[in-house]
């Protein structure tokens, strides 16, 4: 298929990731999609693959002006033809762009929406030939959405003005609400709906007890250097805190929120973007406008307010897909400050929800179960399995077999007809004879005061538990009543098993489940230098091109860079994120920093696996004689011999015959047809009468046994 030519001649990739593939059929079919997949997901690929197949322009509508300028930067190193309009640009620079546009030249344009509905772009419109239409951040259409805003209302004119033009909507709010009113406002009819699984495997969830948060999180950082990371605080003052005690232990760090200059905040952004500054501490302000693939780690310094936040907060790290840490401190000091200021605060005008989503918050940090079962749980999404990479996965409680007590909560749920909320179910199951439950004759009903013997702390944690087990549900919009799910169903009608922990181990003390970042295996610590080196080349790069290091290459392609070291342009192809383009302009710079580092290693004395033969063959091919590089190498001549052969045999160009000459091949090739075991070397050393060095006769084979497999 064209599609998958186009992903890794332009950006360098294999294989498309799931659901890519199938939104572009779509949007090369034209027709309108709405695509819901979380940061990092991929969702750029979606339209940038079709904008390269169709045949005209495709218009990318997008609020961030600092992302527009990232993006068409990262397109551009991809060698693709794309440019940006926005308000950050001189009136020459515009007019330059307009003027590429009317040539045809440019493949994408991203533009704002009021920019795109201006009168003047209107007529320049008129005139182009436009392909597709890309809503990105298209949550911003939904005054439900977290991010409304109004100019991307007028949105709803595209459809009017060009029905025939397919649009895609692209966004990574998860909420059906929203999905409903981007449709809605953007006069799309039946669009096809791609959701993608908002589970990002590759950040571990972690979380702390608060007390004595500065000495953890330094321990944190310490194993974490120079490491891009986030440091979320809830006010201003502990962001310059914060910093400054990181500062004062030699860690390099920043602080941001919104009452500093403007000037300085884009400073701080921009220093962190380029890799210049490894750590910011920031009030939730920070993250919003910016791109930056390679943050490593996220700290809540306290915990967020709502399962949104945090989830929108941690994903703002990983973004390339390389494992990324997350850590959150909890206290219940943190809870009673939000609840003040919510109850406190006559501008919230849904208190009751608001609270009740700081409960669940509060649930996901006092978790004895798989945190990520609890976090997509509340997006409604169901994990099937454990996840393995969060801290009550990786040290979990003991459990019981719950099933029996699961079984009296979900069947008193069913009996009360989904009605009652949590304090009153349990009233009921312990049978209380309360007014409420006389006056509603629950007294009369079958399960009434079936768990009598436990307590009524005992009950709260089992109820806390199938919550996060994802069993039961709280409808915030019903007076918090409690509801089943289709979990709860298997358990009532089909025998599954509930797995619950001890209330007394959850009063347990909570012991420090954080680990710190697991000590280097030697090949990672080798590894690791390299990483370490090419990210300087890297940011070498980064500073002549003016754009941030991430553009140049990902972390995850230097990853894979520093891990197989390819020695040759054809190795290179083959690294994830090596598109054409990047090999031509870097790939140079790669391949010798990676030479370098691996001789260095090599005159250490540190042989690495699986390189040997590649630094014999370079030595060859900077002229160096066999001779010369064994002395240098410290190795017999035999061995530089059976180097060159399997360098040979690799398909590097080793120039046989420089090296053995044709009446020593002819007396190899002949003897080899006369015996069994070819590959004895002693054998055909005697025949020849010892006249041939073992060296020879190794390179000779390899070469012979080459053409034998050639047609
Ligand atoms: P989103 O816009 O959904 O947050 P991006 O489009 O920025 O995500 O993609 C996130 C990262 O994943 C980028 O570094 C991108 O290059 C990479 N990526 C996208 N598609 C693929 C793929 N098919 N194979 C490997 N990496 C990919
Ligand atoms: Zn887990």
């Amino acid at each position: 298929m064209q599609a998958q030519k186009i992903l890794k001649k332009y950006f360098g990739y294999d294989k498309f990731r799931p659901m890519q593939e199938e939104v572009i059929k779509t949007v090369l079919a034209k027709k309108d999609c709405l695509v819901l997949m979380p940061t990092g997901g991929g969702k750029s690929i979606t339209f940038q693959v079709p904008a390269l197949i169709m045949s005209g322009l495709t218009i990318v509508l997008s609020p961030l002006i600092a992302l527009m300028k990232d993006q068409v930067d990262s397109l551009k190193a991809s060698g693709i033809s794309a440019e940006y309009l926005n308000s950050s640009q001189t009136g020459k620079e515009q007019i330059a762009v307009e003027n590429k546009l009317n040539t045809g030249e440019i493949k994408l344009l991203y533009i704002s929406p009021e920019r795109l509905l201006t009168e003047n772009f209107y007529y320049i419109l008129q005139e182009l030939d436009v392909s597709l239409f890309a809503i990105d951040e298209a949550h911003c259409i939904s005054q439900w959405g977290h991010d409304f805003r109004p100019e991307y209302t007028k949105l709803k004119f595209l459809k009017h003005y060009y029905p025939k033009v397919p649009i895609i909507a692209l966004t990574a709010t998860a909420d059906k609400i929203t999905a409903r009113d981007i449709i809605k406002q953007l006069r799309i009819e039946n669009p096809i709906k791609f959701v993608a699984s908002f589970n990002r495997q590759n950040l571990s969830l972690n979380v702390l007890p608060g007390t004595g948060r500065m000495a953890k999180l330094l321990a944190f950082v310490k194993n974490r250097k120079g490491q891009s990371g986030i440091v979320y605080c809830l006010s201003r003052k502990s962001t310059e805190d914060v910093a400054a005690k990181l500062k004062a232990e030699g860690i390099d760090a920043a602080f941001y929120h919104a009452k500093l200059p403007r000037k300085k905040r884009s400073k701080v952004q921009e220093d962190f973007i380029n890799d210049n500054i490894p750590i910011v501490c920031a009030t939730i302000a920070f993250g919003m406008g910016i791109d930056k693939s390679n943050v490593r780690w996220v700290i809540h310094y306290n915990m967020p307010k709502n399962i949104e936040n945090y989830y929108q907060e941690i994903g703002r790290s990983g973004r390339d897909g390389l494992r990324s840490d997350t850590l959150m401190f909890y206290s219940y000091r943190d809870v009673m400050v939000y609840r003040d200021f919510i109850e406190k605060n006559d501008d919230h005008t849904n208190k009751e929800v608001e609270i009740a989503k700081l409960k669940r918050m509060q649930e996901l940090a006092e978790a004895q179960t798989c945190r990520r079962k609890i976090l997509l749980s509340y997006f409604g999404e169901y994990l099937e399995e454990d996840c393995g990479n969060c801290d009550v996965c990786k040290n979990p409680p003991k459990h019981f077999d719950g099933t029996i007590l699961a079984q009296k909560v979900l069947s008193a749920i069913y009996r009360l007809e989904e009605d009652v909320a949590m304090g009153l179910l349990i009233d009921f199951l312990r049978g209380s004879e309360k007014r409420e439950i006389l006056e509603k004759n629950y007294h009369k009903i079958k399960t009434h005061g079936a768990g009598r013997e436990i307590s009524y702390f005992d009950w709260q944690q089992i109820l806390l538990q199938l919550l996060n087990q994802g069993y039961i549900e709280i409808a915030y919009d019903q007076k918090n009543k409690l509801k089943l799910t289709k979990a709860s169903e298997n358990v009532l009608f089909r025998k599954a098993k509930v797995k619950l922990v001890k209330s007394d181990e959850i009063k347990r003390k909570q012991d420090d489940r954080i680990k710190d970042a697991k000590p280097l295996s030697k090949t990672q610590q080798i590894n690791n230098d390299l990483f370490e080196r090419l990210r300087i080349v890297r940011k070498e790069f980064a500073r002549r091109n003016n754009v941030a290091p991430y553009i140049i290459s990902t972390d995850a392609t230097l990853e894979e860079l520093s891990i197989e070291k390819p020695f040759t342009e054809e190795a290179l192809a083959n690294i994830s994120g090596m598109a054409e383009v990047r090999i031509k302009k870097y790939g140079n710079a790669y391949i010798s920093e990676i030479i370098n580092f691996v001789k260095e290693q090599d005159t250490e004395g540190k042989k690495i696996k699986g390189m040997t033969y590649l630094i014999t063959y370079q030595y060859y091919k900077e002229g160096l004689t066999v001779d010369e590089i064994s002395k240098k190498r410290n190795l017999k001549d035999v061995t530089i011999f059976s180097h060159l052969a399997n360098a040979y045999t690799n398909g590097k160009d080793v120039d046989v015959f420089s090296l053995v000459s044709k009446p020593e091949m002819r007396k190899i090739y002949d003897l080899i047809k006369t015996i069994d075991d070819a590959s004895s070397l002693k054998l055909i050393y005697e025949r020849l009468n010892q006249e041939i060095s073992y060296g020879k006769i190794r390179l000779a084979i390899s070469y012979i046994e080459k053409l034998n497999i050639k047609p």
